[in-house]
């Protein structure tokens, strides 16, 4: 299998993109690595291989091999007719329906006065199922998607990225244009799974590294506060999946104690 335009590798450290420091290379797998693999679906080895480096700083993790491909390369060889395989939940309706409830439950009476952006959300079904529970604007933006690909003006009380952020070739900047578009006060609430406390264990072996998925930016917990800190943004995990950000919390949020995320983890 030949792929077009894999950026050469350089054996020597890159910076970080998250944080500048320097990033060695960390470990290569085959690009058919999936995130599938974990349900028993192998892919026949592609022949190609593609290597991540970990910042030895944030811990970031993340490949370059993909650097210079335009929208069109991630199409062909990435968001293809067979991603379906290797990402059966993709444009989900049921998920995308049970986000939507999950929302409008938790915003309940404020959900009137809420304008949301999903931004990543290729197929407006998660916007479909807010506007439908009441919220006055729920937008999609995502630039792999012609019919969303325009990024609405204004800003927006919620912006919601889910399962996106790994995706990016360049989250940093994702990060940057997510924080434009969200009112201050606001809030942004994102999808992506971090690195598990045993990750030098796994390495590279965990099941979200996947190539085949798109996964090539993996956050660290350490690497989502440097991302979000430098922008005056806290970062509040729920879990090793759910994150809040915000710089200002929403009044009807202001109760809650952010205090303790300024504090180091003991
Ligand atoms: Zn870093």
């Amino acid at each position: 299998m030949v792929i077009d335009d894999i950026r050469p590798l350089s054996p020597a450290a890159a910076p970080c993109k998250i944080c500048g420091g320097q990033a060695p290379l960390y470990g290569v797998v085959d690009f058919h690595k999936s995130c599938e693999e974990a349900r028993g679906v192998r892919l026949l080895l592609s022949g190609v291989p593609i290597y991540y480096r970990r910042c030895v700083d944030c811990k970031f993790l993340f490949t370059d091999a993909f650097d210079e491909w335009t929208t069109e390369h991630f199409k062909t060889h990435i968001y293809n007719d067979e991603y379906g395989r290797v990402d059966p939940d993709y444009q989900s309706e049921t998920r995308s329906r049970t986000n939507g409830d999950v929302v409008a439950g938790l915003w309940g009476p404020y959900k009137t006065k809420t304008r949301v952006l999903d931004y990543g959300g290729g197929n407006d079904a998660l916007c479909t199922a807010l506007r439908a529970h009441g919220f006055p604007a729920a937008v999609s933006y995502d630039p792999m998607v012609p019919e969303f690909a325009r990024r609405p003006d204004g800003k927006f009380d919620l912006v919601m990225c889910v399962e996106t952020l790994e995706h990016m070739p360049d989250p940093a900047s994702g990060i940057a244009a997510m924080i434009e578009c969200a009112a201050d006060p606001g809030l942004i609430l994102f999808t992506t799974s971090v690195q598990p406390e045993d990750f030098d264990r796994l390495g590279l072996n965990w099941w979200y590294v996947a190539p085949r998925n798109g996964h090539i930016s993996i956050f660290s917990r350490e690497a989502l506060k440097s991302a979000w800190n430098r922008h005056g943004y806290k970062v509040l995990s729920l879990n090793d999946n759910v994150h809040l950000a915000f710089r200002t919390l929403p009044h009807f949020l202001a109760y809650l104690d952010t205090s303790v995320l300024d504090q180091p983890k003991s």
